[in-house]
């Protein structure tokens, strides 16, 4: 019997061999190299936030493939140590991300990189229509699948032709779309963040705020 359990436990341990590596990130200041990509991008004067309370964090996350892959975020150094543990549970929890690369990658444009379905934090911008800065430029703020979870409008519409079929939150047509309650949802909530999807009027489906706005 001793010799059974033995051999079970052998042979779990070989089938669990190729599977995932470990959760990992890494959170640093802004260094030359990524102030050079940001600069007169997605930062620039006037900017809320001085350079020095922005971080520079990589992630590791699912891709659509199912394949490991590090993302890079520029968040608020307050805002850093939430991100690390937030994603840590999404890889945890098998969420699986598009893309995640800076939105200087997109000429700092919200627009291009939510048509590239990337994933993404700081932008130092106004909310749109209006001349306050959005949670984004304060790096307080992440969007995630953003052509999975669109922005809509209250009435029903959304800007990207290919998050028409995402509207509807009444039932998962994606693996990557988020609803209430689910567990994405509480992998933010636990360190305290809100969901844009609990907006009254429009509807932010990707968007995650350290102060729920
Ligand atoms: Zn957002």
């Amino acid at each position: 019997m001793r010799r059974i359990v033995l051999l079970a436990a052998a042979l779990l341990a070989l089938t669990a061999a190729p599977a995932s590596a470990a959760y990992r990130y890494s959170i640093s200041r802004i260094t030359p190299s990524v102030k050079a990509r940001i600069m007169g991008s997605s930062y620039h004067r006037g900017c809320p936030v001085p350079l020095r309370n922005l971080r520079y964090v990589r992630v590791r996350y699912w891709d659509f493939d199912h394949h490991q892959r590090t993302g890079e975020l520029i968040v608020n150094r307050d805002a850093s140590g939430d991100i690390a543990r937030i994603f840590r549970r999404l890889y945890a929890n098998g969420y699986r991300i598009r893309r995640m690369r800076l939105v200087d990658a997109y000429g700092a444009s919200d627009y291009r990189s939510i048509e590239a379905d990337n994933t993404s934090a700081f932008n130092c911008r106004f909310v749109d229509g209006t001349n306050h800065w959005s949670n984004h430029a304060y790096g307080r703020a992440v969007d995630l699948n953003p052509l999975e979870n669109p922005y809509v409008y209250a009435n029903g519409t959304t800007s990207h032709p290919r998050s028409r079929k995402y509207v509807n939150r009444s039932k998962r047509r994606h693996r990557a779309m988020i609803l209430r309650g689910d567990k994405t949802v509480r992998a933010f909530a636990a360190e305290g963040w809100g969901w844009g999807g609990n907006f009254s009027g429009a509807r932010d489906y990707q968007h995650f705020s350290a102060d729920g706005r």
